[in-house]
């Protein structure tokens, strides 16, 4: 395949278009893929979270262009699963306008979820392997705060910062269940507006409520929990450090590139990195099965009979689960082929 060694040579119309495959799949995907992956594996991947207007994406143009000065050539792939149609589009106008959108060495490309969120977290993940086999060795993955589909995508950076910014009332913005364990850096971000020193104090005093729990449940959110052993085996777990930044300033962002450097020696010399490395392969790995193995389940039920199937339960002729039951008989599917779940 031409286009993957154009790819893997840099060349960026390559790179933009191995991006799109990926966004499609499908067997072209995966065959390009299968000859991109032995390239990756190489690049440091960072996630930037956090709810609409924190400033992640002035942010994440300001931690690029630090990067660029450091002479490394940085990837961006930005991603919104809470708009599947106009959302999306906009956040690509943003990103078109973005300040390092034209700046040589920089690659940007944002990602909409078209409606399937599951397709969005895969596609982000290829998204990402193809920017890695192309040589970029900073990737920055960035998402808008939005539940189990963020926590998705950041399972796969290897340093996840959550974006929060001062609220005009009590100090700091509601913050999601899960979004502060989902956490190696806080941010306070917006620093040069009132009430950012008491958003850090509130942020400092929830760590100190939740550390003992944080790195267990973090492993679990993202899906790469296993035995635990990770948190019992460090030389002492990781506080995420509580920043201030002012993306708009361009003031923190030293700090914060030192908190991503700190972070990536902690995951190496505490050893947490080979075993976070095999979690995240076995997870990426589940997540593909699982999706695959469901579009082949669901292409045994004949599209008429669902049909039919869906009137039936509206009319209150059948209840779903009996419905579900009796299409996997019709279909051939027996239960013995399935989990007991199912
Ligand atoms: P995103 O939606 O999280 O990507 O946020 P944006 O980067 O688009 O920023 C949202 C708004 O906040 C924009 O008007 C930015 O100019 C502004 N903004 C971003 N960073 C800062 C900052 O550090 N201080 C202030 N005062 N405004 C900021």
């Amino acid at each position: 395949m031409r286009i993957v060694e154009q790819a893997l040579k840099g060349d960026r119309r390559a790179i933009a278009r191995l991006i799109s495959l990926m966004e499609s799949g499908g067997p072209e995907a995966r065959q390009a893929l299968s000859r991109l992956y032995p390239h990756t594996g190489q690049a440091d991947v960072i996630g930037v979270t956090g709810a609409p207007g924190t400033g992640k994406s002035t942010l994440v143009n300001e931690l690029a262009k630090a990067y660029r000065h450091q002479g490394l050539t940085v990837g961006i792939v930005a991603v919104d699963p809470t708009s599947p149609f106009s959302g999306g589009a906009l956040l690509g106008d943003r990103i078109r306008m973005s300040e390092v959108a034209t700046v040589p060495g920089i690659f940007i490309r944002s990602m909409a979820s078209r409606g399937n969120l599951g397709g969005l977290a895969r596609a982000t993940a290829d998204a990402v392997h193809v920017l890695d086999a192309a040589g970029y060795p900073m990737i920055l993955v960035e998402t808008v705060g939005a539940g189990q589909s963020e926590v998705k995508i950041a399972g796969m950076a290897h340093t996840t910062i959550v974006v929060q910014m001062p609220a005009s009332g009590d100090g700091v913005q509601a913050i999601k269940a899960g979004i502060l364990e989902i956490a190696d850096i806080i941010l306070v971000n917006k620093a040069d507006l009132p009430g950012a020193e008491d958003a850090a104090q509130a942020l400092e005093a929830m760590l100190d409520l939740g550390s003992v729990r944080a790195e267990r449940l973090r492993d679990e959110l993202l899906g790469v929990g296993g035995s635990g052993a990770d948190a019992n085996d460090l030389p002492g777990p990781w506080r995420p450090p509580v920043l201030r930044t002012s993306a708009i300033r361009g003031e923190g962002i030293g700090d914060l590139v030192t908190a991503i450097e700190e972070h990536g020696q902690y995951q190496r010399d505490s050893g947490l990195k080979a075993g976070r490395d095999r979690k995240r392969a076995m997870a990426e790995l589940r997540h593909i099965l699982q999706s695959t193995l469901l579009e082949h389940l669901l292409r045994q039920i004949p599209e008429k009979g669902l049909e039919d199937t869906v009137e039936r339960i509206v009319v209150r002729e059948m209840d779903p689960h009996s419905a579900a039951q009796k299409l996997i008989a019709e279909s051939g599917l027996t239960r013995d082929s399935l989990c007991s779940c199912c």
